[in-house]
């Protein structure tokens, strides 16, 4: 039973690796320099006969369909129903493909759409009384902003204050005045996904480059009624499309650019640092380091899941960046 391995035996976290096939107008049927060997393993072809080999919990080819994907992320899916917090996420250099793995196109739905309707239908199969709501924020240059809360329509008024992480005592936290709407079907939930996707402080031009400076997270609350007093807190599932992870020091970006770089690289790399702690089980985990770790504070480490999806690309010269996803990749591993 692929649940019960993911929640017993073999730790919780786990790591996979989709490879994005070459689109039209790439030199098709040029040798890559990334080949998945099998489900578990990938071959990068460094340079002449320089060879090295990374294994992963799940290679996807660049073939895989939005179904094959899914099917190995509705156990964590599951996990949510059944009492834990989980968090998912896509990572990788812009053009990668994650909004793709996340969202997908109306003809090859990604991960959110399906997410929710597998939730949807396993609380109903459960036959047990759950309440669902959804939020969704963004984090750009440090700032938490919701999603759910429209931006202005006239330019001379206020936008509306970033939101603020409070910690209680006990360490847990809680996003002050972040919006969670109620939601009783799938059709609802994606409702609001769509009208999250416009407030995007990036959204405006829609490019691929404005939104990889920003992480998007979406997060999807589950409460169950019937459950013992003590257990009746929500669980959450959080799908996180996180921003573009290119180095921006080897770029040319500057002033604006640059600093919208420097903030995402600094937030991926604290996030490696704490999965890193988490799977040598650490005594202090660096959470405090980004704003994206502290955001997820709860839902990482302890007793949560965590997937971590990570999108390279075949193309040659981006070879340096696939080298860094896949040293990210086994770092965290
Ligand atoms: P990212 O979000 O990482 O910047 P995108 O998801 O926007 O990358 O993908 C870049 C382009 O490649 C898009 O046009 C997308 O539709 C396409 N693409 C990415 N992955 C796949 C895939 N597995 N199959 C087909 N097309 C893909
Ligand atoms: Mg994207």
């Amino acid at each position: 039973n692929i649940l019960n391995d993911f929640l017993d035996m073999k730790g919780n976290i786990r790591v996979f690796c989709r490879i994005r096939p070459m689109t039209l107008g790439e030199n098709l049927g040029l040798l890559t320099p990334v080949v998945a060997l099998n489900s578990n393993n990938v071959l990068l072809r460094i340079a002449e006969s320089k060879n090295k080999s990374y294994s992963f919990d799940r290679v996807f080819q660049p073939g895989s369909s939005q179904d094959e994907v899914f099917s190995e992320v509705e156990p964590v899916i599951k996990s949510v129903i059944d009492g834990y917090n989980a968090c998912i996420f896509a990572y990788g250099q812009t053009g990668t493909g994650k909004t793709f793995t996340m969202e997908g196109t109306p003809d090859a739905p990604g991960i959110v759409p399906r997410a929710i309707k597998a939730l949807f239908k396993q609380a109903t199969d459960s036959n047990r009384a759950f309440l669902i709501s959804f939020s969704m924020l963004e984090i750009y240059m440090g700032n938490l902003k919701d999603l759910l809360v429209p931006k202005p329509t006239k330019p001379t008024d206020p936008m509306p204050p970033c939101l603020s992480i409070q910690t209680d005592l006990e360490g847990g936290i809680e996003i002050d005045n972040l919006v969670a709407i109620q939601v009783n079907d799938f059709n609802q939930a994606l409702r609001l996904y769509r009208l999250g996707c416009r407030f995007r402080s990036t959204a405006s031009t829609n490019s691929n480059i404005n939104s990889s400076r920003s992480h998007c997270l979406i997060r999807i609350a589950v409460t169950c009624f019937d459950a013992p007093e003590r257990r009746r807190e929500a669980n959450k599932l959080w799908l996180v499309d996180l921003g573009g992870s290119e180095r921006v020091l080897k770029t040319k970006a500057w002033g604006k650019r640059l600093d919208e770089g420097k903030a995402i690289n600094l937030s991926l790399s604290a996030l490696g640092d704490v999965i890193y702690a988490l799977q040598r089980k650490r005594r202090h985990i660096p959470y405090r380091n980004s704003k994206l770790t502290q955001v997820l504070k709860d839902s990482l480490g302890d007793d949560s899941k965590t997937l971590m999806l990570v999108h390279v690309s075949p193309r040659e010269e981006d070879l340096c960046e696939t080298i860094c996803s896949l040293n990210f990749a086994t770092r965290v591993k």
